[in-house]
């Protein structure tokens, strides 16, 4: 829709930069740029100028190119975002067909191939985040691109938000949203604070996990039996996503977050799904703290749940990420009831698989009847690619 008047500057790469790029790594950092001649849409070639594809250039990051097509021959950039978004949209509309979701990530950036352009729906409102300068201009460019397709998916409100600048806000993009929605996961409501909540108003992400911990605790009520109710215990619990699953499967749950609105939010939630909230324990709390008091109070809950932010913000904070989650893991293992599980939960992107199941050793839980029996990782409207690990943040291991 926007042709380039003029071809598109040159971004030259450096021959390992090349090979990452035809493997399908989406990401070029400025150590593998060898030559630029401007910033937003790209043409990459190799050092002797072969072309390699079409990139956006951010010429003030450190990522310096997120890479849209190894194509030699691809230049339409119009063209090539719509035919990502309907292939992505095709795939949810399948995903989601049975309607008892209807909050998902409607759009995953890297994973589907659409570098720095993130899309969660929330119902009917559709909230985009861009991440980047460049992408965040070329989501101007190209607005009219991504409206259409959403529209044509039954969106009727966008919001915007840049990811990069960690803009507190989101911004109307087109049409009118309210500032808090109900949505959907798997039947279970779910209140969402648009204008003002983490990320692009919930953790989608987890959606999948949450289910999880409310079969998990039906299947430990069904082995109980009658007597004392389960109890359940959320770490890090947000708007009291995975503490609803376990109270509609009949646990008694304390949730414990720093942030006292989430709790409000959570409670929404719980009326909303019938439960009351009264009858449930919201702690507005540093968790790292809580759980060592509850541990020396002797405390035990029969299924708990620790989904702890980012510890590690970057490579370099890798040992210490892993020495916290470890001394998080001892805390929290003194709380499983026996016959209890355990879902612990990271989403540092610098620590891998093997490195975060570490954390979780005999030694780090000080103790050795607990055995992982699941390992998680995203759910699939959060696809990621083989090439591209940085994608796979997510990990849930299940221990019991
Ligand atoms: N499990 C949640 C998402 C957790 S995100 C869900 O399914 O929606 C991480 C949460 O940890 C955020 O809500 C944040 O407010 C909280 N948090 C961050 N540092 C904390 C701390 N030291 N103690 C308690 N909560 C903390």
């Amino acid at each position: 829709m926007v042709p380039p008047a003029r071809p598109l500057p040159e971004v030259a790469l450096r021959e390992d930069a090349v090979r990452h790029v035809r493997a399908g790594h989406p990401w070029v950092f400025r150590g593998s740029v060898a030559r630029a001649e401007g910033a937003g849409l790209c043409r990459l070639v190799d050092a002797r100028r072969a072309p390699v594809g079409l990139g956006v250039h951010d010429a003030d990051s450190p990522l310096a190119v997120r890479v849209w097509s190894a194509d030699p021959d691809a230049h339409d950039f119009g063209a090539i975002l719509d035919a990502r978004l309907a292939r992505a949209f095709a795939v949810r509309r399948a995903l989601f067909a049975d309607g008892r979701t209807t909050a998902y990530r409607a759009l995953n950036g890297e994973g589907d191939r659409t570098p720095g352009f993130v899309v969660d729906r929330y119902g009917d409102i559709a909230v985009l985040r861009t991440d980047g300068d460049a992408a965040a201009r070329l989501a101007e460019t190209y607005e009219a691109h991504l409206v259409r397709a959403l529209r044509a998916e039954g969106v009727t409100a966008v919001l915007a938000r840049d990811g990069s600048r960690g803009e507190a806000k989101t911004r109307p993009l087109v049409g009118d949203a309210p500032d808090v929605v109900t949505v959907e996961e798997h039947g279970v409501p779910m209140r969402v604070d648009l204008a003002r909540g983490q990320k692009t108003g919930a953790f989608l992400d987890q959606r999948e996990n949450r289910r999880r911990v409310g079969e998990a605790t039906r299947a430990l009520r069904v082995v109980r039996g009658g007597g004392a109710p389960l109890r359940a215990l959320n770490l890090f619990s947000y708007t009291g996503g995975f503490s609803l699953h376990a109270a509609l499967a009949g646990a008694t749950v304390t949730s414990v977050d720093v942030a006292m609105r989430a709790h409000a939010t959570a409670q929404e939630s719980f009326r909303l799904a019938g439960l009351d909230p009264r009858a449930h324990g919201f702690v507005t709390a540093d968790a790292f703290a809580w759980v060592e008091a509850a541990a020396a109070r002797g405390e035990r809950f029969d299924v708990v749940v620790c989904d702890p932010p980012s510890l590690a913000p970057n490579e370099r904070a890798k040992a210490n990420a892993l020495a916290a989650y470890r001394k998080l893991h001892h805390g929290v293992a003194r709380l499983v009831a026996e016959g209890g599980v355990l879902f612990a939960a990271s989403c540092s992107s610098h620590v891998g698989a093997e490195d975060f199941l570490g954390t979780l050793d005999d030694r780090a839980l000080g103790r050795d009847d607990l055995r992982l029996v699941a390992f998680f990782g995203p759910p699939e409207d959060h696809p990621t690619l083989p090439a591209f690990r940085e994608g796979r943040y997510l990990k849930m291991a299940v221990l019991r």
